[in-house]
């Protein structure tokens, strides 16, 4: 039996990034650059104004208030040859581009117009109500690097740049299988005996919101050639991702088909709850998962170490889900010798944040992680974790917990 630090190393130790592929600029949400992006141009390309308003020479407004005859109106996309020599000015709004021999502009607010002239009451300082050229990407910059992952915002600057596709690491496909006797498709009808298979779901779930494409294999049964039958079908998967039949019981062959198809097993069980019997193993460069079939110790095991190695694929650097340190609000009992991953929910207190543990610690209670609930990690030495104590806190998901309030 093996630490779960030790485990997560391993598997991580183990991951590949995967290769990369060119996509179009929108489909780059939510991946990671596989090239640097270098701006070939400024952005913006020409000095523009930022006002509607009047493109003057900040000199002729020296001695305000000042006289200046308009010589012409110049929309934004529209470029005329009129110069703004002294004692003129060209009318013109905002987006458009700066004439030439004009070096300020003055806000339509600040200006009276009459006929062809404008009266201007207040000096101006140089460069006023201009934006220059290169103003927010100078041409030969870096917008985005190697393994930047791609939101919104860099979405629209690789746009301002004319970057129309985007390389990035491809996505893995996650094969995902549940074994058992007793499983039934969600939509029959369980009869006396019989579950319903939750894990092919929420596994199925929990690998496309860390990016992967899941696709769910038929339930295999208790028997070594069909769970073998299924590892081979799963030939064109990155990784696969079984639950059930890793512990124990005279029906749980999961390690031995793994070893009839020659998947290298690199660890068998580790010292923590829930998940123990937890298995991690590779083909190639195919990683298998070998998830327990309690749908918690399934989704624990997933967040905790398949999780990381997923986003690892994808190139991420930052492949961990966000700890917090919350204050154990009752005592709980726990296995010692074992870290404890327990389902707590989480709330402000006065001095920080306040873990109450979820009402069942059984691994069989889904419904405990739902909701957003935490995983506070119990040190192994202690048989009894104190309240009053502070502890880690995995949080359910990469985002802070959104506000039920707008922040203005
Ligand atoms: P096992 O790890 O195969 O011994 O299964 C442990 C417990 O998890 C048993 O109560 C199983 O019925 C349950 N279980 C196993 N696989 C699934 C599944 N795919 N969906 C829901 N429960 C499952
Ligand atoms: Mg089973």
């Amino acid at each position: 039996m093996i630490s779960p630090r030790e485990a997560l190393d391993q598997v991580l130790h183990t991951t590949p990034v995967l290769g990369a592929e060119r996509v179009a600029l929108l489909d780059a949400l939510g991946r990671v650059a596989a090239e640097g992006v270098v701006s070939p141009r400024n952005v913006p390309g020409a000095p523009y104004s930022a006002m509607d308003g009047f493109a003057v020479r900040h000199a002729d407004l020296a001695a305000a208030p000042a006289r200046l005859r308009v010589v012409g109106v110049q929309p934004a996309g529209t470029v005329l040859a009129t110069r703004v020599e002294a004692g003129t000015a060209l009318k013109i709004f905002t987006g458009s581009t700066i004439p030439d021999g004009a070096d300020a502009v003055v806000p339509i607010e600040h200006v009276e117009e009459r006929e062809d002239t404008i009266l201007v009451r207040q000096p101006c300082a140089p460069g006023a109500n201009i934006r220059d050229a290169g103003e927010d990407i100078r041409a030969g910059a870096v917008v985005v690097e190697e393994g930047r992952p791609i939101g919104a915002p860099e979405v629209g600057v690789l746009a301002s740049v004319g970057r129309a596709t985007l390389l990035v690491h491809a996505r893995p496909r996650v094969a995902v299988l549940s074994t058992g006797n007793e499983l039934v498709d969600v939509g029959e009808t369980p009869a006396r005996g019989q579950v319903v298979d939750t894990n092919a779901y929420v596994l199925a779930a929990a690998v496309r919101e860390a990016g992967g494409e899941a696709f769910v294999l038929p339930i295999a049964r208790d028997r070594p050639e069909e769970i073998q039958a299924r590892l081979v079908e799963a030939a064109r998967a990155d990784v696969i991702l079984s639950s059930g039949g890793v512990s124990v019981g005279d029906l749980d062959f999961v390690k031995g088909a793994l070893d009839a198809v020659r998947v290298e097993r690199l660890f068998w069980r580790v010292a923590q709850r829930p998940g123990r019997p937890l298995t991690f193993g590779r083909l190639g460069t195919r990683l298998f998962f070998g998830l327990p079939g309690n749908p918690v110790s399934a989704l624990v095991c997933f967040a905790l170490y398949a999780r990381p190695a997923l986003r690892r694929m994808q190139g991420h650097r930052r492949v961990h889900l966000p700890v917090v340190r919350a204050v154990l609000a009752t005592p709980l009992k726990k296995a010692p010798g074992l870290t404890e991953f327990a389902r707590v929910a989480l709330r402000d207190g006065a001095d920080g944040l306040v873990a109450t543990p979820a009402a069942s610690q059984s691994s069989g209670a889904l419904s405990a992680l739902a909701s957003g609930a935490g995983l506070l990690v119990g040190p192994p030495e202690l048989a009894e974790l104190p309240a009053g104590r502070a502890y880690p806190v995995v949080l359910p998901t990469d985002a802070a917990p959104p506000s039920e309030t707008p922040a203005f």
